[in-house]
């Protein structure tokens, strides 16, 4: 659905939900859209004034959305929560490479890309997959050997909802984005899933053995609630 304040329009995604009686509108830091539940039986055109009464907070709430970071030559991204400069060596040969350089004050690693400047951001990102992949076989696949069980498939996704998740065939999904956390978080994660592979819910049972494989589980948690939105922002393309 569409909707127009004095000076812009905004897309607003409907859900109706049998569980609620009330209109209840949020703007997703993650995903960057707006989403405005409402009871089963309300009608769209309620629904339509709802959201223009409050399109103004709509506007003001989507302004203060952190800003995307995508990926160029001289920005600064976190890789295993390190700071990794871009540089851009576009006759160089190769792909993308991790090199020590001395920046005034700035990180002390850089991300090098080859190649043209258009294919900059999408080299990028498939390196940080690959990295991330690299990292969860071998985190993964640790936690499960403890407990004498073998991840069926470790993939790579781009959720916006979730860091990870595990089928009841015993596949595991992950973001590429924990691969820019601290590598502490993308261990958890890692344990989180296949703990999940014993407990397929987040009964007490679940957080017992999580918490058994991975020590720093609560420490975790704790950095995803603060930064996890964070990680959203990188790559996105600049509005
Ligand atoms: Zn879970």
């Amino acid at each position: 659905m569409r909707i127009a304040d004095k000076s812009a329009t905004y897309v607003v995604t409907l859900k109706r939900t049998a569980t609620t009686r009330r209109f209840t509108l949020r703007v997703r830091n993650a995903t960057r859209d707006v989403v405005l539940t409402i009871p089963q039986r309300a009608s769209i055109i309620e629904a339509r004034d709802f959201a223009e009464k409050h399109a103004a907070w709509i506007g003001e709430r989507l302004q203060k959305l952190p800003h995307p970071l995508p990926f160029v030559d001289g920005c600064i991204i976190p890789l295993r929560g390190i700071p990794h400069i871009i540089q851009h060596r576009p006759g160089a040969r190769g792909t993308v490479w991790v090199e020590g350089v001395t920046t005034a004050g700035g990180p002390a690693l850089a991300l090098c890309v080859a190649g043209k400047a258009e294919h900059l951001g999408r080299r990028v990102q498939d390196y940080l997959r690959t990295q991330a992949l690299a990292d969860l076989n071998v985190a993964a696949g640790a936690y499960a050997g403890k407990l004498g069980l073998t991840p069926k498939r470790i993939s790579i996704r781009d959720s916006k909802t979730r860091w990870g998740s595990c089928s009841a065939d015993g596949s595991l999904n992950f973001s590429w984005r924990i691969v820019l956390a601290p590598a502490f978080v993308l261990d958890y994660l890692a344990a989180h899933e296949v703990a999940h592979m014993v407990h397929l819910n987040h009964s007490p049972k679940f957080w017992t053995l999580t918490r058994r494989l991975c020590a720093e589980t609560d420490r975790a948690e704790a950095w995803l609630d603060a930064h996890g939105t964070q990680l959203h922002r990188y790559g996105q393309k600049a509005e």
